[in-house]
């Protein structure tokens, strides 16, 4: 399929519309992603981001504006379609990794599969297949609070990837890793999405490590700028 991974079109967002404190966050934001193309997104903190990403991954609905994954727009889709579209269609990593504390690696990545209608035995493969790509796989029965920053967040990887999304959408991945831990996790994240052909839009503050994705972005009053 080599329809763009994702289009945003002209997308506003704003908050608190006509009250105290009203912020017009996205001004008009147009933005391609091809079908395995990883392009950086690079702005200041309060740039608009994350809101950007909630909207790319249908997390949250645009003021104005249009948003397509796979050549599919979004428009007119309900709540309920739009959650099965974006539990099929895309994987998110945040800065933090939100593992679930009480079960383990192998489980942590499992139960999106499962969740998905995945056998056991299947999601079990799958799961240690992906721990291994990222070089935990001794791992796999320790429970987060067992495990290293870095460790984390390569199952967190492993766990937005565990249903094959298209689209990995990731906020400061790397942003709570020291420099040397975060350039490796970098790495095996990168590992991960080339194998498997994956497009992604990763936030990030660094800019060594936008220099090494496909295209950097910059995020500037509101709408999409070339750096
Ligand atoms: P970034 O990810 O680049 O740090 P965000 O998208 O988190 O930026 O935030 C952009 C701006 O929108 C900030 O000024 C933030 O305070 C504001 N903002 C984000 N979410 C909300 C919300 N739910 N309600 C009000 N303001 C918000």
């Amino acid at each position: 399929m080599n329809e763009p991974a994702l289009i945003l079109d002209q997308v506003t967002k704003g908050y608190n519309h006509g009250k105290p404190g009203e912020v017009q966050v996205l001004r008009g934001a147009d933005l391609r992603v091809e079908a395995g193309e990883v392009v950086a997104l690079v702005a200041p903190s309060g740039a608009g981001k994350s809101t950007l990403l909630h909207i790319a991954g249908l997390l949250d609905t645009p003021d104005s504006g249009r948003v397509s994954l796979g050549g599919q727009g979004m428009a007119g889709l309900n709540d309920a379609a739009l959650t099965q579209v974006r539990r099929a269609r895309v994987g998110f990593i945040y800065q933090f990794h939100h593992l679930l504390p009480e079960f383990n690696a192998l489980e942590n990545i499992m139960i999106p599969q499962l969740a998905n209608g995945v056998s056991a035995s299947l999601a079990k493969a799958r799961a240690l297949d992906l721990l291994e790509r990222v070089g935990v796989q001794h791992r796999a029965d320790h429970r987060p609070a067992a495990l290293s920053g870095g460790e984390q967040q390569r199952v967190a990887f492993c766990r937005a990837l565990a249903n094959a999304p298209r689209l990995l959408l990731a906020d400061e991945p790397t942003g709570n890793l020291d420099p040397a831990t975060s350039d490796q996790v970098f790495g095996a994240l990168m590992g991960l999405v080339r194998e498997t052909g994956l497009s992604a839009l990763i936030a990030t503050h660094n800019l060594e490590l936008a220099a090494r994705m496909d295209r950097v972005v910059r995020l500037d009053q509101g709408r999409i700028a070339a750096p």
